[in-house]
């Protein structure tokens, strides 16, 4: 096998050419190519023989080749039926690895965790497309599913917004959303050159360490805040919460910036997390 890892470009026009495999842009197949970077990314995930892993999108079971190698057991989600049969091949002599066809917005996760996955807790490694980037990480940290951490692929602007401090300019919801259920970083800066086909945007892997203890706070209002906050960024935090975000009386979101401590006149993308919980635990649930 050791000869014919999945990563070499030759192997995989090989099988793709044995089965007739043509790319789908829609499902955002880019396949990866190059052996350090599929280390690299499951190095980043920290994963030991004693490790359940979900994998997103496996292909052709490039990734999932490598997580096999060093995990106890990887079950895969991909919704492309064509890659089944290439899949059975590919990964036919591991017996710690489980295709499952399915879409991954739609799979009970509950289910697989449960009776495929140990129970949990599971590490979570995908290359993903990216029009499932942000419903896919929305549903992993908001499900409460026994996940530990999430290794993804990610654009990497999107990438450098979900790991951006208060205060920069990519700082945004996304961000505050991000760090509100985990410890986000980037792990890898990963080029175009080591796709096939080769997509037009560079791309990073970022890691996220779910927090255990959330903050206590009712979170569609806290969410709704923040979401208010950003809803016009160059406007004060005063201004962008009373007018269009939340349509609260000006007065109401002074006394509520008063209490938590909160100059009306800076910028949602001067407040961090804490500020925002502050912030929406200040404010009267009725007024949100
Ligand atoms: N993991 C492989 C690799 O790194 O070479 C393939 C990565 S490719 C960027 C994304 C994969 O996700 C494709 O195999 C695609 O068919 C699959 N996919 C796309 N949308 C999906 C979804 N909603 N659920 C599960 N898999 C999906």
């Amino acid at each position: 096998m050791e000869n014919k890892r999945l990563y070499s470009p030759n192997y995989i026009r090989e099988i793709l050419n044995k089965y007739g495999f043509k790319f789908s842009k829609s499902l955002g197949q880019n396949f990866l190519i190059d052996g350090n970077i599929v280390r690299k990314i499951v190095e980043a995930s920290h994963i030991t023989e004693d490790d359940y892993v979900l994998e997103i999108g496996p292909g052709i079971g490039t990734l999932t080749e490598e997580l096999a190698l060093n995990a106890k057991k990887v079950v895969a989600v991909e919704l492309d039926k064509a890659l089944l049969p290439i899949l059975d091949e590919t990964m036919g002599g591991y017996d710690n690895v489980e295709i499952i066809y399915g879409d991954i917005l739609k799979v009970n996760l509950e289910e697989i965790i449960s009776k495929k996955l140990g129970g949990g807790p599971v590490k979570v490694v995908a290359n993903l497309p990216y029009y499932v980037t942000t419903p896919i990480i929305g549903r992993l940290i908001e499900e409460n599913l026994r996940i530990e951490s999430i290794v993804i692929m990610v654009q990497r602007e999107v990438a450098d917004r979900m790991t951006a401090k208060a205060g920069s300019k990519e700082y945004g919801s996304l961000s505050v959303f991000v760090n509100f259920y985990s410890v986000p970083e980037i792990a890898l800066r990963i080029p175009k050159t080591v796709f096939m086909p080769r997509p037009k945007i560079d791309s990073a892997v970022v890691k996220l360490k779910l927090k255990k203890d959330l903050p206590d706070v009712n979170r569609d209002e806290f969410f709704k805040v923040v979401r208010a906050g950003f809803s016009k960024r160059r406007k004060t935090i005063i201004n962008s919460l009373s007018t269009d975000g939340l349509g609260v009386d000006k007065e109401n979101i002074r006394s509520a910036l008063e209490a938590a401590n909160i100059d009306p006149k800076i910028r949602a993308e001067n407040l961090t997390v804490e500020d925002f919980l502050r912030l929406s635990k200040s404010l009267p649930p009725s007024d949100i």
